[in-house]
C-alpha cells in the first residue's frame, strides 16, 4: 500500500502548491490539512457525504413543505431553495424575497432540515442571515467582493459557487476574501463552467474536486444540476462526484419539474431523487475507501 501511495504522491503536480499557497487562510497547510464546517449537528468536509436538496426557487408553501419532507425522507440533511433569484432574463420569476425566507424557516421547523439559500447583495445579508443556516453565493456573484466582505461578518457558513468562467485560482482567491473578512467557514461548490460545449448547460469540471481537495483545506461539494442542465444526467454526475471525493451535493428537486418556475429541466422529481440517493450508496462506500486512502497519502506527506 505504501508503495502505491509514494508512487501517486510522486505524480502530484508540484505547481499546485506554489500557485495556491498564497491563499493562506484556505490553502492546505502541514498543520491544517483540512477544515470542516459545522451546521448544527451536520459536519461538512468530515466523514459524512452531505446532500443538500430542494427546489431552485421557493414558489409556495405547499411546494416547499412537500419537497422538504420528500428530500428528508430520502436522506438529504439540508434544504435548498432560492428566495432571491439571479435570473438570466429580467422577465423571469425573481423569487419571493422575505416571504420565501419565511417559508424556508417553516420547512426547517417542520422537518428539522437545515436551510441554505442564496444571497445576491450585501444589503440583504442581515435579513437573510436571520432565516438561513448557510449563505449561498451564486456563480454570478463569485467576484462580488462587497458581498464576500459583508459575508465575513455574517456569523454563518458560506457556500461559494465557482464563477462561470473562473479558474480554480480565482475561485480560491474569492474564498480567501471571505476568510480574510473574518469567516473561515467556507464550502466550495463546483457547479460547472462555461466551455465551448453546448450539449450540456455547463461543463462539470470533475477534476476540480480532487485538485481543490489537494490544495485547499476547505470542504468541496458538487452541484450536478446546474452543470448538466438536464435531469437525466444528474444521477450519474452525482455518482462521479462521490467517487472523486466530493464532500456532498447540491441538487435541485421539485414536486412537478414540468411546472417549476425556474430550472425545471434539471430538477428531479421525488421518485427520481429517491432512486438517485439509493443508487449512490455503493459509490459512497467506494468513496469511503478513497477517503481513507487520501488520509494515508496525507500522512505520507504526498498531498501537500
Ligand atoms: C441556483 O443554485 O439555483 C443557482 C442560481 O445556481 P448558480 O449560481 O450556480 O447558477
Ligand atoms: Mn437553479
Amino acid at each position: 500500500m505504501l508503495d502505491r501511495i509514494t508512487r501517486i504522491a510522486a505524480l502530484m503536480n508540484p505547481k499546485w502548491n506554489g500557485q495556491f499557497s498564497c491563499f493562506d487562510l484556505v490553502a492546505k497547510r502541514d498543520d491544517c490539512p483540512r477544515s470542516t464546517v459545522q451546521v448544527g449537528d451536520i459536519e461538512i468536509g468530515g466523514n459524512d457525504f452531505v446532500v443538500m436538496a430542494g427546489p431552485c426557487a421557493v414558489e409556495s408553501e405547499k411546494q416547499l413543505l412537500q419537497t422538504a419532507e420528500a428530500v428528508a425522507e430520502a436522506g438529504a440533511r439540508i434544504l435548498r431553495g432560492g428566495a432571491y433569484k439571479p435570473r438570466s432574463s429580467p422577465y423571469a420569476f425573481q423569487g419571493l424575497g422575505v416571504e420565501g425566507l419565511k417559508l424556508l424557516r417553516k420547512a426547517r421547523e417542520a422537518t428539522g432540515l437545515a436551510i441554505i439559500t442564496e444571497v445576491m447583495s450585501e444589503e440583504d445579508v442581515d435579513v437573510i442571515a436571520e432565516y438561513t443556516d448557510i449563505m449561498q453565493v451564486g456563480t454570478r456573484s463569485m467576484e462580488n467582493y462587497a458581498l464576500l466582505e459583508a459575508l465575513g461578518g455574517c456569523g454563518l457558513p458560506v457556500l461559494l459557487k465557482r464563477g462561470l468562467t473562473a479558474t480554480l485560482e480565482e475561485f480560491l482567491r474569492s474564498a480567501q476574501v471571505i476568510a480574510m473578512a473574518g469567516n473561515p467557514d467556507v464550502i466550495l461548490c463546483e457547479r460547472g463552467i462555461r466551455t465551448f460545449e453546448t450539449a450540456t448547460r455547463n461543463t462539470l469540471d470533475i477534476a476540480a474536486v480532487p485538485v481543490l481537495k489537494t490544495v485547499s483545506r476547505l470542504p468541496v461539494i458538487v452541484d450536478p444540476s446546474h452543470a448538466a442542465g438536464v435531469r437525466s444526467l444528474v444521477p450519474v454526475l452525482s455518482r462521479a462526484a462521490a467517487v472523486v471525493g466530493a464532500d456532498g451535493l447540491l441538487v435541485e428537486v421539485h414536486p412537478c419539474p414540468e411546472k417549476a418556475l425556474s430550472d425545471g429541466n434539471q430538477s428531479l422529481n421525488f421518485g427520481e431523487f429517491r432512486r438517485m440517493m439509493t443508487d449512490l450508496q455503493p459509490y459512497l462506500e467506494l468513496q469511503q475507501e478513497s477517503r481513507e486512502f487520501r488520509h494515508q497519502l496525507l500522512a505520507a506527506g504526498g498531498a501537500d
